[in-house]
């Protein structure tokens, strides 16, 4: 899809003084490896350079978004608890993997996929008790997030936040009550672990050029939210589905970012060279428009029933 004539990348508001730039934070040109750090969107009480810009973005949202982010703020109380006395024994972790895979697509899920924790996966000065996660992915309506950058798609996100956080919860109860520990993590707001990175690792899709990831069943037209535990589980690998190739000439989501906010080529960042976008130009457009998401709607991997045709095309053009 194409969006036609969004706003322009002119902004009403702006720091006086522009706080550190998000793509310090982030570690854009740094050569080392180190985790990363919160820049905005965090619910971990501490204070960040972009909190004023963070603070207005949540004040100007509408009704349809303060409802299900409170509705998601409430129903995260229950994110961990008691764990049964009784542990319930794995001698298979795959068909354990199985059965936890089939009741989190009980519960509503869309893809699900199982990795072990590592280190790039947890924001600095935050450890977690757990040796794995299961992420989950949930699709959006896509006949509402066609009108991005609008309210309308904004109360989608946040809906759809707000029904992958119920699953990821009570897939957490039933761990728990199984005997194991586990902790439901939901979103927009951060606060241990960095959901995309988990999901790559555990199969569930590719880093895209547009920063969002692209799975075959979805594209980018998904939200994720985790659960960590000690479970015991056998894990996913990461896919190739063929996001590399044709992100490696289609410019789309570059050529549509009304700020141009997307790099067309990798950049180092954190020590590793991938795709990233400007955080300081996405940020304030992303704010200017509840949330924008223009990106991820217009990439070819979002057209419903496309994902799928899509690798197989791609994968075959690999073949001598
Ligand atoms: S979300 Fe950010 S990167 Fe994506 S189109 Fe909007 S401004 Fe550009
Ligand atoms: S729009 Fe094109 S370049 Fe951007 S993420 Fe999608 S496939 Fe990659």
């Amino acid at each position: 899809m194409r969006v036609k004539n969004p706003p322009p990348a002119k902004y009403a508001f702006g720091y006086k003084r522009p706080p550190q730039s998000g793509n310090a934070i982030n570690g854009l040109n740094e050569p080392e490896k180190r985790r990363a750090r919160h820049v905005f969107h965090n619910a971990t009480g501490e204070s960040l350079p972009w909190d004023a810009l963070d603070e207005f973005f949540s004040q100007i949202n509408v009704w349809g978004v303060v409802k299900h982010m409170l509705a998601n703020v409430w129903q995260m109380r229950r994110q961990e608890g008691p764990v049964a006395p009784q542990q319930v024994q794995v001698d298979d972790p795959a068909a354990m993997a199985r059965d936890i895979k089939q009741v989190a697509k009980n519960l509503g899920a869309g893809i699900v996929g199982i990795t072990e924790i590592f280190d790039e996966a947890l924001y600095e000065g935050h450890e977690v008790p757990y040796k794995y996660a299961i992420v989950i992915g949930l699709s959006m309506d896509r006949s509402e997030m066609e009108h991005v950058p609008h309210e309308r798609a904004a109360v989608e996100v946040m809906r759809a936040y707000r029904e992958v956080s119920r699953i990821a919860i009570e897939l957490s109860e039933h761990i728990r009550d199984m005997g194991w520990p586990a902790r439901a993590y939901g979103n927009p707001n951060s606060t241990d672990i960095l959901h995309i990175p988990l999901a790559i690792n555990a199969g569930l899709g590719e880093l895209g050029k547009h920063g969002s990831m692209i799975s075959k069943e979805y594209g980018s037209n998904f939200r994720l939210a985790t659960v960590l535990t000690d479970l015991p589980l056998a894990v996913d690998a990461p896919v190739d589905i063929g996001v590399q190739d044709l992100c490696a000439t289609c410019q789309r989501c570059v050529l549509d970012c009304p700020p141009q906010a997307i790099f067309p080529t990798k950049q180092i960042v954190r020590g590793e060279e991938k795709w990233y976008v400007d955080f300081d130009k996405c940020i304030m457009y992303f704010t200017k428009t509840y949330g924008c998401a223009i990106c991820i709607e217009v990439c070819p991997w979002s057209e419903p029933g496309r994902g799928s045709w899509l690798m197989e095309t791609l994968l075959a053009k690999r073949k001598p």
